[in-house]
């Protein structure tokens, strides 16, 4: 009977944990989502300590406190830092994987070695080397988001790194296939693949630059699942393993989708050390741009049909969204039609505009998604560009020297005007010029997205001179 109604919690914590991520997809459903993933945690954990007859209950306390007085700080950080949080949460799963590997191997071992079989010590060494290498490489990955000083920003690259990374991977997966054949005599190999796993974490994170380590992160969620699922065969647990592979592929697809948003294949993301090409790309256009007040922006759309406002990762740094929410409510107050174009890679991590215009209570179907909105932007009399840059830039669409040619864009040039805020002629992540700035009909609004959006509200509320 308790073994069944162990099986029974595990099926429903799976189901929840497939209907968590199936809500994910949409913001309407995406809080029914996160209460479900924490009741399918919940009762995962309860089904697992049921059936594993724990005596030593205070362990168990102990981990669960010390769980919650470092994750409770975790979730107070900004959305901004989002991207290193999430990097820091993979961090903490691959060394537990690692971990709960190394236990079982040296209790095993000191048990009997019968009980080191082939499949046992295939699923640890698969463990132990995907665990500990996200175990670093999330480390890595989170300090570079975090810019901390002695972690170098730009890729970091030298001759023949790939193929001494791949060799280093290639002695770690020796070491373990020895081990598989004889654990007993090659046992002193286990702590050199833990070392090599971590060396290589490290080496496999530091020719990738900061700005393209969410994507990262997010294929490293799925190494972190995929040692979830090897965890679940060393402890023979079944929802680890469809859990893991849960992680395992969401985090894969999740990583293709913003390559392809970014038109970047994985190779070129993991080995085309990208913030080195942007250097050699930013060849300054010697075009002058057009400046426009925030008064005579505000004249401009108050005459308006349809304005389309794209933001982008600017918004974010300015914490805008809630006078954009004042300036959207404004302009439809005086009957003007406002949408918002969402691209997919916006920001800095998926679904970063989506997050923050929600955040602000901006109805969703306000927001458009690049494909539906860009057909209707030669008939938007203004496109207003709130901290967007490379998302907008036209050279992707026919400058094949450019490093985001190829990469779909919102075609904010094909609107009558464009007005840009920003504050500086300072370029977005890819480090390159947007020649949309220098269209002849494109207005530069110079300065912080907050306080530049909190002006031209201020002009509709009537207190620049407006009405
Ligand atoms: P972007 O190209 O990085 O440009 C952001 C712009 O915002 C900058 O030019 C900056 O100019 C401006 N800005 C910064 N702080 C500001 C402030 N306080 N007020 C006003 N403006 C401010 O951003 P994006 O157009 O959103 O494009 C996202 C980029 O990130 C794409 O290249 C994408 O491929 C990449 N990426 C995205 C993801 C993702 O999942 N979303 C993941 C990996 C990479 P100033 O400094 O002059 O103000």
């Amino acid at each position: 009977m308790r073994s069944e109604i162990i099986q029974l919690g595990y099926l429903i914590s799976t189901a929840l944990f497939i209907f968590a991520l199936y809500w994910m997809n949409h913001p309407n459903t995406a809080r029914k989502a996160v209460f479900a993933g924490i009741a399918a945690m919940a009762i995962a954990v309860l089904a697992t300590m049921l059936g594993s007859g724990i005596t030593n209950w205070h362990w168990i306390v102990g981990a669960v406190a010390l769980g919650f007085i470092v994750g409770v700080p975790l979730s107070w950080i900004p959305l901004t830092a989002v991207p290193q949080r999430t990097a820091l949460s993979h961090a903490f799963g691959g060394l537990a994987a690692g971990l709960v590997g190394t236990a079982k191997f040296y209790l095993w071992l000191s048990e009997g070695p019968e009980n080191l079989t082939p499949f046992r010590m295939t699923a640890i060494i698969v463990e132990i080397i995907l665990g500990f290498l996200t175990f670093t490489g999330s480390l890595m990955a989170a300090g570079k988001l975090q810019e901390i000083k002695w972690i170098p920003q730009r890729p970091v690259t030298y001759r023949f790194q790939n193929v001494s990374n791949i060799g280093l991977l290639a002695i770690a997966l020796i070491c373990g296939l020895l081990i598989v054949i004889k654990p007993v005599e090659m046992t002193y190999l286990f702590p050199v693949i833990i070392v090599l796993s971590l060396v290589f974490g490290v080496l496999l994170i530091i020719p990738i630059g900061g700005a393209d380590m969410p994507t990262v992160i997010s294929l490293l969620n799925s190494y972190a699942g995929l040692s979830a699922v090897a965890m679940g065969f060393v402890l023979d647990n079944k929802l680890l393993v469809t859990a893991g592979a849960l992680d395992g592929s969401s985090g894969l697809i999740l990583s293709i989708i913003m390559c392809r948003a970014m038109n970047r294949s994985f190779t070129n993301v993991l080995f085309g050390a990208f913030g080195q090409v942007q250097a050699k790309a930013q060849a300054a256009l010697q075009k002058s741009v057009k400046t426009e007040t925030p008064e005579g922006a505000a004249q401009v759309m108050e005459n308006a049909s349809l304005v389309v406002i794209v933001p982008g990762y600017g918004m974010a740094v300015a914490q805008a969204q809630h006078r954009v929410r004042e300036l959207y409510d404004q302009l439809t107050k005086k009957g003007v039609d406002v949408r918002f174009a969402i691209h997919p890679v916006a920001g800095r991590m998926p679904g970063h505009m989506n997050v923050l215009l929600a955040e602000a209570d901006i109805p969703y179907d306000k927001l458009v998604e690049m494909d539906d909105i860009n057909p209707e932007m030669p008939q938007a009399d203004v496109v207003l560009v709130i901290g967007a840059n490379d998302v907008v830039n036209p050279a992707a669409r026919h400058d094949k020297t450019s490093p985001i040619y190829g990469m779909p864009i919102i075609d904010a040039d094909k609107a009558k005007t464009c007005f840009a805020i920003k504050r500086s002629m300072k370029p977005g992540f890819a480090g390159i010029e947007n020649e949309l700035y220098y269209s002849d009909h494109t207005y530069m609004l110079f300065g912080d997205a907050k306080a530049v959006v909190g002006e031209l509200v201020k002009y509709f509320s009537g207190g620049a001179g407006g009405h």
